[in-house]
């Protein structure tokens, strides 16, 4: 296995290092999402080696790499026993917590359909808040997502979720945390209302689920201890600290574990069992994973999210103590979003997204989050969302300083409008079809975006575009813009 890299191989790494230097850090607690660094290097190089060793394997089938089953199954029976999962509780591990999410409603769609009900478009109910990977999961497979409203603190009524469910419903989703606000969804309570109408209820711990396990009491029970609670995903490559493409999706009952596979005997070629959307699929991921949970097991994860804990903990108390910034809502889980405080004048208010702004020229990545007008007209605000990881309590005095000092610079700013920008749009763009590859360039060209440099300098004109434009025009703009990074 060991073989030293000669000289043009070396060559080829030296490029590679020279392109990472444009990247963001992906250490050191200075990117607040994206990226969760335990902090610890231990565990960065214990995944190196765990990828690399299984790094030829191919994943589609453990009948022929029986390694790749038995990890599956440590990992498996590690993430039950954390979410508290009896023995009826079976499940996979996926590519990421967008796998998870779509697996869960394909298995909600596919059980619905084996049960004959078909009342029209079926429909999957969750908060506003729910991640957009339901959204997408949606739009893949044939469903509607019922978006209900949720209140000012992030938080959905168990009311609500009730009168949304109907015959078409085929699954109720709820967030353990939510990502937008770290809202924690009335679990309980809509577990009970879906066991009611005889509705799956998943329980989207994407973010949560390697965390809250280890927060502490004052967590109200989402796991698999909650009755009517039919399925859950974590994410692995979140603060389970497993690089990324990992995710466990766990079902209770392994009739509805079968129906995520597809099978297929059905063509010339191999028999097709397959658990996620992939055929051929690296073991690299599985593989981090798997070692990660042996090396920490519980107790190390417990010491991780204590570490995450206090941090989250002195960084609500900070952002409070910031004259124009509030938290929203009573964040859960080592997460939170940062709106304007409305109730001081206006020139003393700070814009989340100017904000960012100038964190981001002192060296520091918050992610921006547009406002959002929910279904029954209500206006979710802008805010700045901040993921907290391990090793942002060794960066707390700079962070505090930053934070500060960048509410100073910005203090009394309105937000960025967008109206100059749509102005200078030609009219037929708004009520137009889908924009053609060439017009949707033009228009980004026109806008100061894409190109060499995609983004500009300051996101707030960006996110206040987003927020005016009409959803599919911002839609489609964003697609053009990412579709032209890897135009050759
Ligand atoms: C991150 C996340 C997802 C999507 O996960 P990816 O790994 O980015 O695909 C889904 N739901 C929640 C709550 C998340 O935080």
């Amino acid at each position: 296995m060991n073989h030293e890299l000669d000289e043009r191989s070396r060559a080829v790494l030296e490029k590679l290092t020279d392109l990472r230097r444009s990247d963001a850090p992906t250490h050191g607690g200075h990117v607040l999402s994206y990226v969760y660094d335990s902090g610890l290097a231990e565990l960065d190089a214990l995944a190196r080696e765990a990828a690399a060793a299984v790094q030829s394997l191919n994943a589609l089938d453990p009948t022929t790499f029986p390694s790749i089953a038995s990890m599956e199954r440590d990992v498996v029976g590690f993430a039950r026993t954390m979410l508290h999962g009896d023995d009826d509780v079976v499940g996979s591990v996926t590519s990421g917590g967008t796998e998870s999410c779509l697996l869960a409603v394909k298995t909600a769609r596919d059980l619905r359909n084996a049960a004959g009900r078909h009342a029209g478009t079926p429909t999957i109910v969750a908060p506003s808040t729910v991640h957009a990977a339901f959204g997408k999961a949606a739009h893949y497979f044939g469903l509607e997502l019922v978006r209900v409203p949720v209140g000012p603190d992030g938080v959905v009524s168990a009311d609500a979720i009730a009168d949304a469910i109907d015959d078409r419903t085929a699954l109720v989703v709820v967030s353990a945390p939510s990502y937008p606000f770290a809202a924690m969804d009335p679990v309980t309570d809509v577990a009970r209302i879906a066991t009611d109408h005889g509705l799956p209820c998943h329980v989207d711990a994407c973010i949560g689920g390697w965390v809250l396990p280890w927060w502490g009491h004052e967590v109200a029970p989402w796991d698999f201890r909650v009755p009517g609670v039919t399925s859950i995903s974590a994410d692995a490559h979140k603060y389970g600290y497993a690089p990324k493409g990992a995710s466990i999706l766990l079902h209770r009952g392994r009739d509805r574990q079968a129906a995520q596979f597809f099978a297929t005997t059905d063509w010339p070629g191999y028999p097709v069992v397959n658990p996620t959307m992939l055929g051929s699929r690296s073991a690299a991921p599985l593989a981090a994973t798997w070692a990660i949970t042996q090396r920490l097991g519980p107790d190390g994860f417990a010491r991780l999210a204590e570490r995450c804990r206090r941090a989250t903990g002195s960084l609500v108390h900070l952002i409070e103590g910031i004259e124009g910034l509030r938290v929203v809502g009573r964040p859960t889980g080592p997460l939170l979003a940062v709106a304007t405080d409305e109730s001081v004048a206006a020139d003393r208010r700070v814009d989340p997204h100017h904000w960012a702004d100038e964190a981001r020229d002192l060296g520091w990545v918050l992610q921006p989050q547009p406002s959002y007008v929910q279904s029954n007209g209500s206006r979710l605000p802008s805010t700045t969302h901040l993921t907290v990881t391990p090793v942002t309590e060794s960066v707390l005095p700079d962070l505090a300083g930053t934070l500060a000092e960048a509410a100073d610079l910005v203090r009394g700013v309105g937000p960025a409008s967008a109206a100059d920008a749509l102005g200078s749009l030609p009219a037929d763009v708004f009520a137009g079809p889908t924009l053609d590859a060439a017009t949707a360039d033009a228009l980004l060209a026109a806008l100061g975006l894409g190109g060499d440099a995609p983004l500009p300098p300051r996101l707030a004109p960006v996110m206040a575009l987003i927020e005016a434009a009409p959803r599919t025009l911002a839609e489609r703009l964003l697609v053009a813009l990412f579709a032209g990074l890897s135009t050759p």
